[in-house]
């Protein structure tokens, strides 16, 4: 970087993707989805070992597909943690299924099963487990207590792509999992989203629902809906060179939340939540602090970017009045307390230290 600022998130794009999107152009190819998005989908398959994977143009598109492809209906419920990216419920608004909020627990951020129990009506039909930050909860247990309640289950892992449990992917799991690769995500096509599923039945509803209901490619015959929710080769061209990126990428998202936590932990107002790196590798740092505005206040001073994590769904506009009466303790705390630092995986150590020597001083001054 030739300036002091340190964003906290950069895209990161070099002369692999410039050459393979320049080639892509000389080749005379259509841009929009063809054979680059089917071998891209191959190889995400591939990566994390399932059946198949469908790509659609953003996150929250693929959410709603996956809602539509599980056949969740108009004024059906479904189970989303308070705590979550915005998209993660208006999927399900956009298709007039009720979202219904649940509490997270506050060793994984994520929702917290006890709670889900609690709110779980005869209209419930899925649960939509978003893996916040690359963390789960214990996802052989969230298995079971969907097959106990008869819920069919979307993970939303926008923020573990590369991330595990016990070894198995993230997005694995459910009946179908959904990923982001807009651009702030840990490997980006600008826009982007991928559906995986191991289940036949669902692959084929999606490949339809996002191709205008064709019984095929290119043929005109439609015998169910569908709509236009296609991906492009243009963008597969450098989703292809992303993920030859994307092991060193959690790689060095691991190292520096190590570099991190090691430096910052002992200090007694940061909060860091457990994290099995062997396992996850965060999307970004994120830290609980009891003053997290004075200190994004600070950092931005000295032209160090943050970003405040996501307020609880319950207090956002759109949801508060119907949640009023409702508490949801532990993601409304965190939700406050919550600071992602800079995050990006091309930070260098040099620039990780300048942010932590700032944090210390930061602290060192209001004692
Ligand atoms: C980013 C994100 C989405 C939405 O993905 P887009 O590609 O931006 O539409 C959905 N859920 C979670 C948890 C996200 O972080």
């Amino acid at each position: 970087m030739t300036n002091n600022n340190i964003g906290q998130m950069e895209p990161w794009f070099d002369t692999s993707e410039e050459q393979a999107v320049a080639a892509y152009l000389k080749s005379g190819g259509w841009i929009t989805e063809f054979k680059i998005t089917e071998e891209l989908e191959k190889v995400i398959a591939g990566y994390l070992d399932v059946k198949y994977c469908v790509m659609t143009t953003n996150g929250t598109v693929s959410l709603i597909l996956a809602l539509l492809a599980l056949d969740i209906q108009a004024g059906d419920e479904v189970l989303v943690p308070n705590l979550t990216m915005i998209a993660t419920p208006n999927a399900a608004a956009l298709l007039k299924i009720k979202p219904v909020l649940v509490d997270i627990e506050k060793d994984t951020l994520c929702m917290d099963l006890q709670k889900a129990r609690e709110a779980i009506t005869s209209k419930t039909k899925a649960i939509i487990y978003v893996a916040l930050n690359g963390r789960s909860g214990d996802m052989n247990a969230l298995l079971e207590f969907a097959k106990k309640n008869r819920l069919l289950l979307i993970e939303d892992a926008a923020q573990a792509f590369g991330s595990c449990h016990n070894g198995k992917y993230l997005g694995t799991f459910g009946n179908i999992g959904s990923f982001s690769f807009s651009t702030q995500k840990v490997i980006s096509t600008g826009q982007g989203g991928a559906l995986v599923t191991n289940n036949r039945k669902f692959y084929k509803k999606l490949k339809k629902l996002k191709d205008f209901g064709r019984i095929k490619g290119g043929i005109d015959t439609h015998n169910t809906w569908g709509w236009n929710f296609k991906f492009t080769d243009l963008q597969a061209v450098i989703g292809i060179e992303q993920m030859k990126k994307l092991p060193t990428r959690l790689k060095r998202k691991k190292e520096i939340y190590q570099r991190y936590k090691h430096a910052l932990e002992h200090i007694s107002n940061i909060e860091f939540i457990d994290t099995n790196l062997a396992d996850i590798s965060p999307w970004f740092i994120d830290i609980y602090v009891k003053n997290p505005d004075r200190l994004c206040a600070y950092l931005g001073k000295q032209h160090i970017g943050t970003r405040r994590i996501y307020p609880p769904l319950s207090k956002q506009k759109i949801y508060r009045d119907s949640w009023r009466d409702k508490k949801f303790p532990i993601s409304v705390r965190y939700s406050h307390q919550g600071i992602w630092l800079p995050s990006s995986a091309a930070l260098s150590n040099r620039e990780i230290d300048t942010v932590i020597a700032a944090i210390k001083k930061f602290y060192f001054q209001n004692d």
